[in-house]
């Protein structure tokens, strides 16, 4: 009741949430008040969590904040909501974002953009819009958000949360929304590393729903967090500490490097040598995925359906037309080229070859060192507007987070300190593959 009684009070200003759901909420709490009577609980039972509007809840409008969803409804929960309710979370609602994921903004979502608690001119980064906006209000105790090119992690840093991107295959993706299906992963936005930690061990493990899910062990990740980072190996990437930093963000990690320093962590310089190609083979494997995985929404089987149309391709035409907002569009024209015959040699299969290297940069990184440390995002967060007339601007601040995604491992952002206008920074500590308890012991 004292959440939903904060959303009441707080979202208005925010935006954080597309749909907020009391009754179900409610009979959750009661249900989870009836199990911890009977001892029956776990960490999350009574935790008042918020999801991203792109996991799908049964019974629950989703829309992925688009247009074109409508008002689906969704007739069964994904894996990753169905484990947390089972372990007795209250599901309080659904979560603002970019539009099917695409931004790193918040500013594309169909139902108006979500703004930084920080500062409400700012935004709060994105796509988990919401989900870090939430737990900047406390208007959630924690979310669950996705991160395909940083969507986690960039919006934790501007909103001064902590957000995992665990490894490709550690969380089920069933139920969640595809946008570019090889980068696709699921993960907490909470605020300390210990909630990051109970979050993730409650969504985590192979899923016979989600074939690209892996069958490697789920540790118990509370464990990692020793307060002990001796002796830990931290590589330094010197294509991530370029000249134009920005200073607050370089005044941030060089604190940050002190700090591991005083601890007994060690450092090593290393380098990601094919970090210049990342942000282009991104956006060449990630508009291409979603070009094709956007090819269902036509106005027959979900959502919106567009009124007056001649014949089947006129509706499918104007249904898309209406239904997808500026940004979706354009991405699903650039994938389409990119595909299309004659161009496919030339843009995907190249950039999965480049995607090939940027892997073994970092396989090859961790040879010698444990995880590496990076800045999240080149600055804290913008002013909104600032950059929704420059496409290239806006994918550029993801250019520290996609390298992981790219690469298929695993990322945290923490906070590190505060800029001199009083906004967030965090740092990024990045994992080998299934390497979630170093970076969380880091973290922590
Ligand atoms: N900002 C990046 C994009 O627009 C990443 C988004 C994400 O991780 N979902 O694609």
């Amino acid at each position: 009741k004292a959440m939903l009684a904060r959303i009441e009070a707080v979202d208005p200003k925010v935006n954080a949430y597309i749909t907020v759901t009391p009754e179900e909420a409610l009979a959750a709490a009661e249900a989870a008040d009836r199990r911890i009577a009977a001892g029956d609980m776990t960490p999350l039972t009574g935790i008042p969590i918020g999801l991203k509007d792109i996991f799908v809840t049964k019974g629950i409008r989703t829309t992925c904040a688009s247009k074109i969803l409508g008002n689906f409804v969704p007739p069964y929960d994904g894996t990753a909501v169905a484990k947390l309710k089972e372990a007795g979370a209250v599901i309080v609602g659904k979560l603002n974002q970019d539009e099917f994921a695409m931004g790193s903004s918040g500013e594309s979502s169909a139902f108006g953009p979500t703004r930084n608690p920080w500062n409400l001119d700012c935004i709060p980064g994105g796509s988990s819009s919401g989900s870090a906006a939430a737990i900047a209000a406390r208007t959630a105790t924690a979310t669950l958000g996705t991160d395909t090119g940083g969507s986690i992690r960039q919006p934790a840093s501007h909103c001064g949360c902590v957000g995992l991107r665990p490894t490709y295959g550690r969380v089920s993706r069933y139920g969640v929304i595809a946008y570019a299906s090889s980068l696709d992963q699921v993960g907490p936005v909470t605020r300390d590393v210990t909630d990051c930690a109970l979050m993730l061990q409650a969504v985590a493990g192979h899923d016979s729903m989600d074939s690209t899910s892996v069958e490697v062990p789920v540790p118990d990740y509370t464990k990692a967090l020793t307060g002990d980072v001796k002796g830990l190996k931290l590589g330094l990437p010197r294509e991530y500490y370029i000249e134009g930093l920005d200073p607050d963000v370089k005044r941030a990690m060089d604190e940050a490097i002190e700090t591991y320093r005083g601890l007994g962590a060690e450092f090593v310089d290393i380098s990601l040598p094919h970090t210049d190609y990342a942000v282009a083979t991104y956006y060449l494997i990630a508009t291409a995925e979603a070009s094709s995985n956007l090819a269902r929404y036509e106005g027959v089987r979900f959502g919106h359906r567009a009124e007056g149309a001649a014949n089947l391709i006129d509706m499918f035409r104007k249904t898309r037309s209406e239904g997808f907002g500026a940004e979706v569009k354009r991405r699903i024209m650039i994938g389409t080229y990119a595909l299309s015959s004659g161009y496919y040699d030339a843009y995907y299969l190249k950039a999965q070859k480049v995607r090939t290297l940027i892997m073994q940069d970092f396989l090859k990184a961790f040879e010698t060192v444990d995880a590496i440390l990076t800045p999240v995002a080149p600055t804290p967060a913008f002013k909104i507007g600032e950059k929704t007339s420059d496409p290239l601007q806006m994918y550029l601040s993801d250019i520290f987070t996609i390298p992981v995604n790219l690469a298929g491992t695993c990322g945290i952002s923490v906070p590190a300190g505060m800029s001199t206008a009083g906004l967030p920074i965090g740092l990024q500590l990045i994992g080998r593959p299934f390497g979630e308890e170093t970076i969380l012991r880091a973290a922590h």
